[in-house]
């Protein structure tokens, strides 16, 4: 049986693999380790192990395990999609969001944000992956939604993540995750050309890569890879 511990490290090693590659440092890379369908013990041993960030998709499940781990120094990363009903647990349980793709989903996080806490750090979803994904906006209608974000002063966006469609073609996952890394390059430009060069200057993140991908990921650009099966084995099926 292999640990979780031992998985974790597994990981690191792949990541600095794919970082050498490319000519990157695995210091430029984070990993979150996403919980789903995942028990608190395990939560706990991975914790233990070093990893301190954590992504969660269900609201409800990520709240229980929270209460669960309220004694650990656990920053929480929200990468599901968001419901309008849920946004005020989310401004509120948790550090960052990836899956804003709605301008109505991001000032309902900035009026639930309490004031008291660091502002909420987001990225835009962006579906590089046409028909195959109904979350994400489009790369074309990214600009509009990050100049409106960036008005929200409970808010501070980050970058872009993104979910390809998954395909074992090395060629075809470093093809969207291009997409993302010059979508990131677009925006840079457009909010400098439009007086947000501070704005800009803040966009250091590509949250994208998951087990079966992250090499690709990394070779176009990651900042944030979001790792779940392969730290913690395969989800429990029924929680898919
Ligand atoms: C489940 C999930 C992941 C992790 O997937 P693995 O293939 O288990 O690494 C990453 N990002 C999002 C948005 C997910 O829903």
């Amino acid at each position: 049986m292999t640990t979780i511990s031992e998985r974790l490290q597994a990981v690191k090693t792949g990541i600095h693999h794919a970082g050498l590659e490319s000519g990157r440092h695995s210091d430029d890379i984070a990993v979150l380790a996403v919980s789903k369908a995942q028990s608190p013990d395990k939560v706990r041993e991975a914790y233990s192990a070093g990893q301190h960030a954590f992504g969660e998709n269900y609201l409800q499940e990520a709240l229980d395990k929270q209460s669960r781990l309220a004694d650990l120094d656990i920053e929480w990363h929200y990468i599901g999609p968001i419901q309008s009903n849920k946004t005020q647990a989310i401004a509120q349980h948790f550090s960052w969001v990836h899956s804003i793709d709605r301008i109505k989903i991001a000032e309902r996080l900035n009026s639930a944000h309490p004031t008291d806490l660091p502002p909420l750090q987001v990225c835009i979803q962006i579906n590089v992956s046409g028909e195959a994904s109904k979350s994400g906006i489009e790369p074309g209608d990214v600009f509009q939604l990050a100049e409106a974000i960036i008005r929200l002063p409970h808010l501070r966006l980050r970058g872009l993540m993104a979910i390809p469609a998954p395909t074992q073609d090395m060629a075809l996952q470093r093809k969207q995750f291009g997409l993302v890394r010059e979508t990131l390059v677009m925006l840079k430009e457009q909010l400098q050309k439009s007086g947000h060069s501070q704005n800009a200057a803040g966009l250091d993140t590509l949250s994208m890569g998951m087990s079966e991908d992250y090499p690709a990921a990394i070779a176009e650009g990651a900042t944030m890879v979001r790792i779940g099966s392969a730290i913690f084995g395969a989800r429990p099926k029924n929680k898919e």
